[in-house]
Parts: C-alpha cells; structure tokens; sequence
C-alpha cells in the first residue's frame, strides 16, 4: 500500500450528506465498499446485473443503520443508451446529484493466449470493463458537476500496468482504464479522478483466474477499503490523475 495511506482512518461521519453510486454492487468488493461507504454516512446507488444480490446488500446496508440507498439493475454488456438515460434521470430526479462513482464491475474474460483468445469474449470484456465505465462517467458528469466535491475512482489491476502472458481482453480493458482516468483528470479541474488497484482479494473473479489457490491466504475485500475511503471522500482533495495501491 502506498505509504500515505498505510495509517489513513476514516472519520466515521466522512461520507455525511454525499451519494455515491458503485457499480457491480452486488458481490465481492463493490458489496463491500458499498456497505463501507454507507457506514461512513453516504447515500449508495448500487449498480449491478443481479437484482437478488443488489437486494441483499441493501438489506444489510438497512439492517446496520444505513441511509436507505437505491437500486439500478443495469447489465453493462447489453445496456443501452436509453438505460443509462433512465439512470440518470432517476439520479436526478432521487438525488439531484452524485459525490462519488466508483467503477468496480468488472469480468475475467477467458485466461486465454492472444493467438486463441475468442473473439466475442474479447469484445465482452473490453466492453463490461472499459467502454461501460467511459459511457456512464460521459452520462453521469452533469450530476457529477453538481456537487461541491465530486471523485471519480476506476479500479484498475496490476496487469492493467505491466502485460502479462494470457491475461488478454482483462488487461487490455485495465490498461484502457488506466489511460481512460489519466485523460478525464486532465480534462476536469474540479472533479478529481483516480484509479485503485486492489491487489489479490478473496472474490469470485480471483476464484475463477487461480482456481488451485488456498482463498484463506488472501485479504478480504473488507480488509482493503481505507484506500477507496479515501479517494472516494474529501480525504484525496488535490489528489488527481493517480493511481494507487491498496496492497
Ligand atoms: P467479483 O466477480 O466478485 O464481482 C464483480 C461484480 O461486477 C459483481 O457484482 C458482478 O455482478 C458485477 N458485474 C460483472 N459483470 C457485470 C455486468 N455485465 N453488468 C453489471 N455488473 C457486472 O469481482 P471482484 O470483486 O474481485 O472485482 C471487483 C473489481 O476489482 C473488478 O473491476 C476487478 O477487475 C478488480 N480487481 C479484482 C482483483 C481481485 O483479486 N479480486 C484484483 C485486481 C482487480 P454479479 O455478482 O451479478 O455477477
């Protein structure tokens, strides 16, 4: 973890008065930080493909004392423009603005070298990973410009920074990501931008890329989240174009 952020506490009212919407809400990480942030005070929008699961995080964000957060079931990989209008109409409409969007869904795509990669898996997973995160970001900056201290975080991946034998469309799509953030902070003065990487964590997604490791001997996404406190809330004021370790 970067050094600034090893001894980084969160207030417990950091959050107070801001809405967040995280996407790929309903499991692993994105569960997690969704949970976190309402912890902190915020108002979440969960975004996510399975209504059952974006139903049990709200249930449990309900159950500790959480502000009430909203539910949008959005499949990335077949939303169109119309949805992502309805998203932002019904955020405009409920909340009148948005704090903070953290791009977290995402999928593995195969484990696959490149000279056998399916190319409809490629094209999938170029488009959950990255052309949905720039889509909505485009969608959501008007209500990101309402709001006094506006963060935008992308998660990113170590192989989004260094290429890695048979890691294709997924690391292709990270280090799209990466470029995606560095060129939207430069563009916005008043809304700063970052990428996380979250290290390997106890998830689905690292079930499926390392089916033969112990998951005992990994963080849990409950484990790494000061880092997405931290860009997420006003903490990473003057902060921008960067992108951080959470491991
Ligand atoms: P999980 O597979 O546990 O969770 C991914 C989430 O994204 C799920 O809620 C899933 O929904 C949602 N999602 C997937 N596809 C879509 C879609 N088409 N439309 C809407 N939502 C979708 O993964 P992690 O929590 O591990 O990963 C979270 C982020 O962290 C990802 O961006 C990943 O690349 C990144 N990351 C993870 C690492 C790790 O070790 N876990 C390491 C480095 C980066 P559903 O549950 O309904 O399928």
């Amino acid at each position: 973890m970067n050094t600034e952020l090893q001894t980084y506490t969160p207030a417990p009212d950091l959050l107070e008065e801001r809405a967040i919407l995280v996407t790929g809400a309903g499991d692993g990480i994105g569960a997690a930080a969704a949970r976190r942030f309402a912890k902190h005070g915020a108002t979440v929008v969960l975004v996510g493909r399975t209504q059952a699961k974006l139903e049990a995080v709200y249930d449990a964000i309900e159950a500790a004392g959480g502000k009430k957060p909203a539910i949008f079931v959005m499949d990335f990989a077949k939303a169109q423009g119309d949805d992502y209008q309805n998203l932002f109409d019904g955020l405009e409409k409920e909340l009148g603005k948005l704090d903070g969007l953290l791009h977290n869904a995402g999928i593995l795509g195969s484990r696959s070298p490149i000279e056998h990669y399916e190319i409809p898996t490629w094209l999938e997973t170029i488009h959950v990973n990255l052309n949905a995160p720039f889509i909505l970001t485009q969608t959501l900056l008007p209500l990101l410009r309402k709001s006094a201290d506006p963060a935008v975080v992308f998660t990113s991946s170590g192989v989004g920074r260094k290429g890695r034998a048979y890691w294709g469309a997924y690391a292709v799509s990270k280090f799209g990501i990466e470029g995606l953030a560095q060129i939207l902070a430069d563009e916005c003065d008043n809304i700063r931008v970052n990428c996380i990487n979250p290290g390997p964590i106890r998830t689905a997604m690292r079930k499926l890329a390392y089916p033969g490791e112990d998951p005992s001997t990994l963080k849990t996404p409950a484990d790494i989240l000061e880092p997405y406190l931290f860009l997420i809330g006003p903490d990473s004021q003057g902060t921008t174009g960067q992108s951080l370790d959470c491991q």
